[in-house]
């Protein structure tokens, strides 16, 4: 069942038209990638989706209701949860504080900050420590699971894996695999277009404001125009 329907999407800034018309959908449980290159418009059209813009035209559907009617604020509660370029984590509160924060809108249950933390022992170790001190890395680890607290049904990521060393981004993308298993759908942006198609069921493509490909994750990464364009081929 489609958890969210996307049609004729269009974003400007001023005069500059971002995305040009697009239309995705993304089923229940489902991890689908959007790739494309440097201002294509992947993180307009996820801030879109996260509240943090409105779009200028289009249509969004979620779980059979209109996206557009229900304000940012009350879109974590609809199980909406956004980890944005640059991570919006809040640097001068602990690591648990940031966490906590992250299921602002619900009652915490006994164990589940400690079965949180199991997923990232390494932000067990630094609890207490101030998130701004924080690795890259270990950021981006907080970001995730402060969302997966919100107990989300979509996630929507923005290049998890950007300025990491090749080590967190093998554990953020098992921890990605790993929450869409788990029944929660993603929505993953990323540069890393080999990483996204290895790891997604269905993806699409953007240039230049529009979704130029689409299809099974396995078969665009076997498309000569993909080779060619995203995986440096
Ligand atoms: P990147 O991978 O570089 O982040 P992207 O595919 O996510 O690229 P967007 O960030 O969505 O692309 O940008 C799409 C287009 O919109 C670009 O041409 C960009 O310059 C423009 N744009 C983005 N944000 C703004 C803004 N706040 N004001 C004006 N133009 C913007």
């Amino acid at each position: 069942m489609s958890l969210l329907t996307v049609k004729n999407l269009q974003i400007a800034y001023g005069g500059i038209q971002a995305v040009k018309g697009i239309s995705f959908e993304i089923k229940q449980g489902e991890l689908v990638s959007l790739i494309g290159a440097n201002g294509a418009g992947k993180t307009s059209t996820l801030n879109c989706l996260g509240g943090l813009l409105k779009p200028a035209s289009g249509e969004i559907s979620y779980q059979g209701q209109n996206l557009l009617t229900i304000p940012t604020h009350d879109r974590v509660k609809h199980g909406l949860a956004l980890v944005p370029e640059g991570r919006g984590i809040f640097s001068k509160l602990t690591v648990a504080e940031n966490l906590r924060m992250g299921a602002y809108h619900r009652q915490l249950a006994k164990d589940e900050l400690e079965q949180a933390y199991q997923r990232f022992p390494r932000l067990h170790e630094r609890k207490e420590q101030l998130a701004g001190t924080l690795s890259g890395g270990e950021q981006q680890m907080l970001a995730i699971v402060r969302a997966l607290l919100s107990k989300p049904k979509l996630l929507l990521l923005d290049e998890p894996s950007m300025g990491l060393a090749p080590i967190m981004v093998e554990k953020i993308f098992s921890t990605i695999s790993e929450v869409t298993k788990e029944g929660v759908a993603v929505l993953l942006v990323e540069q890393n277009a080999k990483a996204a198609l290895a790891l997604a069921q269905r993806a699409y493509v953007m240039e230049s404001g529009k979704i130029t490909l689409e299809g099974d994750a396995k078969e665009l990464a076997a498309d000569s125009r993909v080779r060619a364009a995203y995986l440096g081929e």
